[in-house]
Order: C-alpha cells, then sequence, then structure tokens
C-alpha cells in the first residue's frame, strides 16, 4: 500500500489531505503524482470517481508554493469542459490548498467579466477556464499565458474533439512549449490519443483501469421500452418508482428540449424535479445543481452538460432516458454514481431503434449489460411515424457556433434517429431559426467513433479504479 507521504507532496498539502479524511491515495493517484511533481507529461486515464482530480491538484499546489504569480499572468492553466465541472475543481482548490495561500480564478462564461477581470489584474497562480472564456479574456487584452508552467486539460478527449479543438490548439500555442502538461480521463479513443500526442511531450501513460471501463462500483441494468415518448416516460415513472434504495438520481436526455419536455412531464406527475441543460442561463443552472447538491430536488433531468465529471458524491441513480449516441458518453453519464467507492445503479431505457448504440456501448466497456426487461414485442408498429420524423429533423439546419456562447460544449445534439419525438414538436424546432449557440455538426465525430471501436478490438487488462477491491476507508464514513 502506498501512503501520501510518501509520494513527494508538501507538508501543507499532506495536512489539507489529512483534514479532507483521506487515508490512502487511490490508484491514479500513485502513480500519477510522482511523474506530475518531477514536472513530466501525464496522459492520466482512470475510471469516474476514482479522484483524478487531486491526481493534478495536489502535485500542482506542492509546485506552485514556490514562486509568486504577476499581474495579468497565470503561472498554471486547467481547462474544462463545462462550466459547473470548473466550478467544481475551484473548490477542489479551496479544499486542498487551505494551508497554501494560492490566489484561484475561474473563468467561465454565463457571468459577468469584471470580477474575473479584478482578479487577473492581482496575479492568479491557478487559472481555471472554460475555453472560450479564456480566449475571450486573451482577446481583450486581459490576459497573457506565456508564464503558464503548467497545463492540464481535465476530460482530455472530450477537450479534444472537434468542437473544442480549434480553441485548443489556439490556446496551447499561447503557452510556453516549454511547459508540463497533464490530461485525465476516463475515456480515451485511439484516435484521441493520437491527437493529444502532439500536445504532450514524452508523455508517462498512466492507465489503472482500461480506458472506458465503467466503474466497477455501478450496477448497470437495460430496460426495453417502446420508442414512442409517452410510452418511455410511463416507463420511467414506473421505473423510479419501483427503486426500494433510490435516494436521487440524474436522467440523461439525448436532446435539450428533451430535457425540458420529460422535466415538465415528471413535475407534472408530482415528483420532485429540476432540468439542467446548456441553454439555460448561468444562474438557473447553478440553482437547479445547487438545489440538487442539497437534496432539495430529487431527479434531475439533464442532457449531457452534466455527464461529465460533476462530483455530487450521493448520486443513488443514473437513469439514461435515452440510450447515448456517443458510447464514451454512456461511461461519463453512468459515473455520476458510484463514486468514491460507494455504490450506484443505472438504468438504460432501450428502444428497438437504439440497439445500435447499445452494442456500440457494450463493445467499448467490453461486457454485456443485463435486461431487466426486454423489448417489448409491439414497439416495431409506429416505424412509419419515425420515418416522417426523421425527415423533417433532417430537414432542420444548425446554425455555427457563436462567440459569445462558445465558452463550452460546442457540440451537436444528435440528428433525430434515436428516438421519436411528438410530432408537433418537431414542427415547432424546425420553425425556429438556427441559434447561434448550436454547434456544429457530428458526423465526423460519428465516424471517428466508428472507427475507434473497430479499433477497440484488443482489450487490455481488466477494470481496476480503486483496486480489485474497494478499501475498507471508502466505505466507511462515505
Ligand atoms: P474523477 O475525476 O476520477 O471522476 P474526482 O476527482 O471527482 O474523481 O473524485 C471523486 C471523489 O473521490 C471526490 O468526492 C473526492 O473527494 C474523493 N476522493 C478523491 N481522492 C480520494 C482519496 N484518496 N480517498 C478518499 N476519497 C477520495
Ligand atoms: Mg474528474
Amino acid at each position: 500500500m502506498t501512503l501520501f507521504s510518501e509520494l513527494g507532496l508538501s507538508a501543507k498539502v499532506l495536512q489539507a489531505v489529512e483534514a479532507a479524511g483521506y487515508t490512502e491515495p487511490t490508484p491514479i493517484q500513485a502513480q500519477a503524482i510522482p511523474h506530475a511533481l518531477e514536472g513530466k507529461d501525464v496522459l492520466g486515464i482512470a475510471q469516474t470517481g476514482t479522484g483524478k482530480t487531486a491526481s493534478f491538484v495536489l502535485p500542482m499546489i506542492t509546485r506552485l508554493e514556490r514562486g509568486r504569480a504577476r499581474a495579468r499572468m497565470p503561472r498554471t492553466l486547467i481547462l474544462e469542459p463545462t462550466r459547473e465541472l470548473a466550478a467544481q475543481v475551484e473548490e477542489n482548490f479551496n479544499k486542498y490548498g487551505v494551508n497554501s495561500k494560492l490566489s484561484v480564478a475561474l473563468l467561465i462564461g454565463g457571468v459577468s467579466f469584471e470580477e474575473q477581470d479584478r482578479k487577473l489584474q492581482r496575479g492568479v497562480d491557478v487559472l481555471i477556464a472554460t475555453p472560450g472564456r479564456l480566449l475571450d479574456h486573451f482577446e481583450r487584452g486581459k490576459l497573457l499565458l506565456t508564464g503558464v508552467d503548467i497545463l492540464v486539460i481535465d476530460e482530455a478527449d472530450r477537450m479534444l474533439d472537434m468542437g473544442f479543438i480549434p480553441d485548443i490548439e489556439r490556446i496551447c500555442k499561447l503557452i510556453p512549449f516549454t511547459r508540463q502538461t497533464l490530461f485525465f480521463s476516463a475515456t480515451m479513443p485511439p484516435e484521441i490519443t493520437r491527437l493529444a500526442d502532439q500536445f504532450l511531450h514524452t508523455p508517462v501513460r498512466v492507465e489503472v483501469a482500461r480506458a472506458s471501463s465503467t466503474a466497477t462500483t455501478v450496477e448497470q441494468k437495460l430496460l426495453g421500452v417502446s420508442k414512442k415518448d409517452y410510452e418511455k416516460r410511463a416507463a420511467l415513472r414506473d421505473l423510479i418508482r419501483d427503486q426500494v434504495n433510490l435516494k436521487n438520481g440524474i436522467i440523461f436526455c439525448n436532446r435539450k428540449r428533451d430535457v425540458s419536455d420529460l422535466f415538465r412531464s415528471l413535475d407534472r406527475h408530482g415528483f420532485s424535479v429540476g432540468a439542467l441543460h446548456g441553454d439555460m442561463d448561468q444562474r438557473s443552472r447553478m440553482a437547479m445543481l445547487a438545489g440538487f447538491k442539497e437534496n432539495k430536488i430529487q431527479l434531475l433531468v439533464a442532457s449531457d452538460v452534466a455527464a461529465r465529471g460533476l462530483d455530487i458524491p450521493d448520486v443513488s441513480h443514473v437513469f439514461n432516458f435515452d440510450v447515448p449516441i456517443h458510447a464514451e458518453d454512456y461511461v461519463h453519464r453512468i459515473g455520476r454514481t458510484g463514486r468514491a467507492g460507494r455504490s450506484g445503479a443505472a438504468f438504460t431505457l432501450v428502444a428497438k431503434p437504439d440497439m445500435k448504440y447499445l452494442e456500440a456501448i457494450e463493445k467499448l466497456i467490453t461486457r454485456e449489460i443485463d435486461w431487466l426487461e426486454p423489448i417489448p414485442e409491439s414497439s416495431s408498429d409506429d416505424d412509419d411515424t419515425d420515418r416522417r420524423r426523421g425527415r423533417k429533423d433532417r430537414g432542420e439546419k444548425r446554425g455555427k457556433r457563436g462567440k459569445e456562447a462558445r465558452d463550452e460544449a460546442p457540440r451537436s445534439e444528435p440528428e433525430a434517429t434515436a428516438t421519436a419525438e411528438p410530432e408537433e414538436q418537431t414542427e415547432k424546432r424546425a420553425a425556429k431559426p438556427p441559434r447561434k449557440s448550436e454547434p456544429r455538426k457530428s458526423e465526423s465525430r460519428g465516424d471517428r467513433d466508428r472507427k475507434g471501436r473497430r479499433n477497440r478490438d484488443d482489450d487490455g487488462p481488466a477494470p481496476v479504479g480503486f483496486g480489485e477491491e474497494i478499501p475498507a476507508f471508502m466505505m466507511n464514513g462515505l
């Protein structure tokens, strides 16, 4: 067993870790921290909820204890795909940095520039940002990145995805070539690894579990459903009511408007429910998340904006109202439960047209998921309606990503092939002008995924995460 004290962390950091109640490092922490402290580039892969954040935050704080920040020249930079995740990483700095007096600034969209500017002016040790807002500050001449010694890209495969990659490439050109770069994720498709290599210099690859293995603490189940939305919603309600251990849950939909529809439907049926997606204003997003964390809302209906990284320790259930189109998203969505050694349950509703996506998921995670109930036989009746819907949806134009909306999640919602929608909804949508925040098309990501899956035939070792057995300390008092 490795101890935190053997990793080379500073005394102040060790005290903070102890105060946080951690008795031993998780495998990714034990393996990545020494390399990070030596200044090496690291590509760290470990399952969801296994402490990747501290794997970069702790060595960063240790290294930052020497030296001082200068005005407008941050010393380190962390990039995150969503505002909520960036805010969460800031909380991690507050927790682990209590003894270290570091200045931390959060640059995220949806909130005012002034406060962020003031902090930059005073000089920051750690800048945590979503890419678009960071570039906005840069373009306003308020920020210099030439002093950045350490660059962290969290959720790295998502950040190198096509929506983000132009911003990432630009940001990386503004940072000295001699910097240290750290990449972390639970998933890392081979084609993204190749891309990652362009940003890393002779990295140490620390892989405590095969990339894309699901957390061992999450019990996964499939529920066959009709593809008709109202029947799916009824099936979801029954499923939720059947759960004896439901403390709270996140319900993922593939599309933002389905998030709103399902939210309203569950609300009408008397569930304690909130909604979270990328088109909501930042204040509502924060309020929803806070309400969920504080148990004021039991169920949170969300888009994939909530799929990555969010660490809400006690989420007991994840429900996929839709099978995710990108197989990696499945790993991240269900990874919102079963964190830090706790147990969790993940249910995925599967209709006939979703089978191809399910197959891709099972191939990615290299395991078959058990069925609670098979897909009902009668569910093929509505094929004709679905074809009509599909045609309408294909007619819908997608707008270019606007500059002001670019700070996060520039990924298209899937085309309407996965789930059926009520006809009138589709009409309304098609009549709407393209939204500025609507991201680019996802075709090439889809292609890449398919290619990636072909490449994923060699499996590597079995998943470990927190180790074969969950250490007792993770189970106690959590
Ligand atoms: P990941 O990024 O791998 O998904 P996080 O960094 O969000 O995971 O950590 C998941 C949870 O595990 C957090 O609530 C964190 O406080 C907790 N945690 C991290 N390291 C340890 C540790 N060494 N011992 C116990 N809990 C830990
Ligand atoms: Mg994380």
